[in-house]
């Protein structure tokens, strides 16, 4: 069984990360998916929730979900004072957890064709297998040579090579497709319109009661 991690901004988390995540979970034998908030360094967007708001709601999105749990090294002080790069997440985690362990990384699809503007993109696989989900409204192809090429030389479509190896190849998983982004539901919150049916029900209750992303109190 493998371990994974899925890292985001989670400004909500929603049901579009953990729907996915979990029907991965039974595809590929996850035994753990650890959430991997990232700090946003100062120069990019910043999340409109803070972090500690963040991590209330991954909290109260998982605990009652034993698969997940919180990883929330990319926050550390020593984290924060400069941009969190995922090579380095995975290179931390091959320091504690030893080479022979598998380790897959999961990402959406829209973060896959943006892999080439990753901080040393190509070594992710020295580390971990790639785990990507589909995602509406992103192209299961890219126009991006380099990358085809990458994908074309490390994708497997049998799962078992997953387990054979502790990192370096690309899998495509069969996820439900789930068409919710946190852009979406922020969006909706400010022009007051319900998002209940889209991110679990405490995360809906903890943003009406702070009044995230302009919602009613
Ligand atoms: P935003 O809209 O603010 O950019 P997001 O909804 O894309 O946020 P993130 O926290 O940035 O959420 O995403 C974390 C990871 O989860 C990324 O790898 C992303 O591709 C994946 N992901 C997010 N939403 C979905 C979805 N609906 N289906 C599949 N993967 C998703």
């Amino acid at each position: 069984m493998l371990t994974a991690l899925l890292g985001g901004t989670f400004d909500p988390i929603h049901y579009g990360h953990l729907r996915p995540a979990i029907s991965l979970a039974s595809e590929v034998g996850l035994k753990q998916i650890n959430l991997l908030p990232n700090h946003i360094p100062p120069h990019k967007p910043q999340p409109e929730a803070s972090t500690e708001q963040r991590l209330a709601m991954i909290k109260l999105a998982i605990e009652d979900l034993p698969l997940f749990a919180l990883d929330v090294r990319e926050l550390l002080p020593k984290a924060s004072t400069r941009p969190s790069y995922t090579i380095e997440t995975l290179r931390a985690w091959r320091q504690e957890n030893g080479d022979s362990e598998g380790l897959a990384f999961i990402m959406g699809q829209d973060s896959l064709l943006s892999l080439p503007t990753w901080h040393k993109w190509k070594t992710l696989l020295n580390y971990c297998h790639l785990l990507i989900c589909r995602r509406p409204g992103y192209a299961e192809h890219t126009d991006n040579i380099e990358l085809k090429q990458w994908i074309d030389e490390h994708q497997t479509q049998n799962v078992q090579d997953l387990h054979d190896l502790p990192q370096g190849h690309i899998f495509f998983a069969h996820t439900p497709l789930e068409d919710i982004s946190a852009t979406e539901i922020r969006q909706n919150i400010n022009n007051q319109a319900c998002c209940e049916n889209l991110l679990p029900p405490k995360v809906w209750h903890y943003i009406q009661q702070q009044g995230l992303y302009n919602a009613k109190k």
